[in-house]
């Protein structure tokens, strides 16, 4: 018999550490306030899985992340991974958020050790709350040896998701997370089941790691609708060094709006066309002469990863071949 992994499993707030007033309360409750331990506690059927560490680094819904936050979080899961004692690090987590956490750490952590990012839709308070199960199996996964070398990974509604492909799609769905391709694999009473690999490079394949990362340069969204003026793109590309411009269907570009992200181009804006419809790829030079403007394309990431991954490529370099090539190789 295998020894148990060694787990450490860092708090941070969410809905997995939310409480409500009673048990029909699976919408309106307090989000962030069960400390990590409350919420082990409520499985005790995990040590069997693992020997479990517990510590809290945040404890704040994930709608309130920022740059700094993901900073603060990949610093302490790669001190972690760093130690012969630790096997694996499962993170509690909101879910607004979730995919961009994982992500950021798919793309700068340098270690196959297994990382899993969870959350829970229900608070453990909640009538048929998926808090537990959903941690129970993120521990299942992070304490598996065949978890190993895939990057981070979510855990949610009994499936485990890559983190470059996972977004929440739905608002209150207990299988709000989808991945346009598939999950990877299920988790099956405390054990994971494979069926496919991450294509694209990340972690040790990366050039970022979160040891040389210390401010993280400025790349905005924005949305495309039909009233979008020029004014409103000119005060977010102010101060920005790109600008992920999140267009309606394969990356369209109102007519009345090339101009000024031409003219934010030739500012040294990185303008980054993606599509607001959730999935799909932006063809490069399809909708537009994008290498005429001066522009690139996300490939098929969907808008907020989009704006990770270029910011990281910025940490590195400005030369738009080099920055188009992330796209299609992350
Ligand atoms: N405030 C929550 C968050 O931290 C909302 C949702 C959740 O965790 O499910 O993202």
């Amino acid at each position: 018999m295998t020894a148990k992994a060694n787990l450490v499993v860092i708090g941070t707030g969410g809905t997995i550490a939310g409480q409500g007033k009673a048990s029909v309360n699976t919408s309106s409750y307090l989000c962030s306030v069960l400390g990590i331990d409350e919420i082990l506690g409520t499985i005790p059927e995990a040590a069997k899985l693992a020997n479990l560490r517990a510590e809290q680094l945040l404890q704040t819904g994930s709608e309130n992340f920022n740059n700094a936050h993901l900073l603060a979080i990949g610093r302490r899961v790669a001190e972690l991974l760093a130690r012969d004692d630790v096997d694996g690090v499962v993170v509690t987590h909101g879910t607004d958020t979730i995919e961009e956490t994982a992500y950021f750490l798919h793309l700068t952590l340098k270690s196959a050790k297994p990382v899993v990012v969870v959350g829970s839709m229900r608070p453990p308070s909640a009538m048929s709350s998926d808090a537990a199960l959903n941690l129970y199996d993120a521990l299942a996964v992070a304490a598996h040896a065949s978890s190993r070398g895939l990057g981070t990974l979510v855990v949610a509604n009994n499936e485990i998701h890559t983190a470059r492909d996972v977004v929440k799609g739905n608002s209150f769905k207990l299988d709000a997370f989808c991945s346009p391709y598939g999950a990877l694999g299920v988790v099956i009473e405390g054990v994971p089941r494979y069926y496919r690999r991450p294509a694209r490079a990340h972690t040790l394949d990366t050039p970022w790691s979160i040891d040389a990362l210390d401010t993280l340069p400025k790349v905005d969204i924005v949305y495309a609708y039909g009233a979008l003026d020029a004014d409103t793109l000119d005060a977010i590309t102010a101060n920005a060094r790109g600008l992920i411009y999140a267009g309606t269907g394969n990356g369209n570009v109102a007519g009345h709006l090339i101009n000024p992200l031409r003219v934010a181009a030739r500012r040294g804006v990185h303008v980054v066309r993606a599509s607001r419809t959730g999935s799909g790829v932006v063809l490069h030079n399809g909708a537009q002469p994008d290498d005429e403007f001066g522009w690139l394309t996300v490939d098929d990431q969907a808008p907020q990863k989009a704006r990770l991954l270029l910011t990281l490529a910025l940490t590195q370099t400005s030369d738009r071949e080099a920055l188009q090539a992330a796209f299609e190789r992350y």
